[in-house]
């Protein structure tokens, strides 16, 4: 058997042009745009490209981006109070602060003062708390795109056993509540899990979050299974090149599961499709107006 591919690429366009069409509809019936701040501290490389592709992307669905930057050596006071103003400012639907942040400030106290209604990377304790009482809740956004490529395979995951692998509070704990309020029955794993194999073949649908490079091998997963690879990791081949390679063997693991996503052009691609759609959502809400059914 080979398993089918997940383009995760493709999909999130797809996503992507959907959310499009319909902040363009807002505009034109409600003279709304929807408007992002980022946020970036620092000049970290991997943060500031991140962040260029996620306030490119936000411009090409139609909203407003706005970046705001800070210096390494801002304080944590100085942080808080951009995020006063922007959580006042009612131009700005969705605030996203990207992690990491310098060592002198505490994301957490950071995250906690972002209004719930604006936060769009779903952090927040008071979205974390609601995901997790099965409430209407702004979840993270790469857990949503996990959820949304399995249910490309399986448009209802009742019922499925469901094995995630990471317990972070940005992947595994969010995909795990995801998938128990689509009825899945989720088990969680992690790095004290015995016979992790084992616990790993009982799954219909397996989602990788690990950080250890091509970790989940072939006879891991049950024939047939569906398979989420969350990873990303550059690691170093036999020819000196540097290549990403996800959390599943995946020429291995292609050879048995049923459906894959693959690494690079899986999850990561959904990441900031799910940040438009929340940013759309809290748009809606935000305006008292019906949320999009995407
Ligand atoms: P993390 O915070 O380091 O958490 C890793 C989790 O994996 C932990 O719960 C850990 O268990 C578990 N783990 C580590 N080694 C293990 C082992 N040998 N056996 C079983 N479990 C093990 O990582 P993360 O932030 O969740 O990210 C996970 C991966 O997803 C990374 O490759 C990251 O780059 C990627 N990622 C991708 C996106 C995207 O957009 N596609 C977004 C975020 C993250 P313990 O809790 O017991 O330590």
């Amino acid at each position: 058997m080979t398993a089918r591919i997940i383009n995760g690429t493709t999909i999130a366009a797809e996503q992507r042009g959907k959310v499009a069409r319909e902040t363009a509809r807002l505009a034109a019936a409600h003279n709304i745009v929807p408007g992002i701040a980022v946020v970036l501290v620092g000049e970290d490389p991997a943060s500031s490209v991140y962040v260029r592709a996620k306030t490119k992307a936000v411009a090409e669905a139609g909203m407003r981006a706005t970046d705001r930057k800070l210096a390494a050596s801002a304080s944590e006071a100085e942080l808080l109070a951009l995020i006063a103003e922007l959580n006042a400012d009612p131009q700005v639907n969705g605030i996203l602060v990207q992690l990491p942040l310098p060592k002198q400030i505490d994301a957490h106290r950071i995250i906690s003062a972002i209004d719930p209604a604006k936060d769009v990377d779903g952090f927040n304790p008071l979205n974390v708390g609601r995901l997790a009482r099965g409430l209407p809740a702004m979840a993270p956004c790469t857990p949503l795109g996990c959820v949304m490529l399995a249910k490309t395979v399986h448009p209802s995951l009742a019922g499925l056993e469901a094995v995630v692998i990471g317990r972070s509070n940005i992947v595994g704990k969010p995909v795990m509540q995801l998938l128990l309020a689509e009825n899945a029955t989720v088990t969680v794993a992690h790095s004290r899990t015995r016979d992790l194999p084992a616990v790993c073949r009982r799954a219909d649908l397996l989602v990788a979050a690990t950080g250890r490079p091509e970790m989940v091998r072939g006879d891991w997963v049950k024939p047939g299974a569906t398979v989420i690879d969350v990873g990303i990791n550059r690691v170093t081949g036999a020819d000196g090149k540097s290549r990403i390679v996800g959390d599943v063997a995946f020429s291995e693991v292609e050879k048995v599961a049923g459906a894959i996503t693959p690494v690079p052009g899986g999850v990561g691609p959904m990441t900031i499709a799910c940040l438009l759609l929340n940013t759309l959502r809290a748009t809606c809400v935000q305006n008292r107006l019906p949320e999009p059914t995407l």
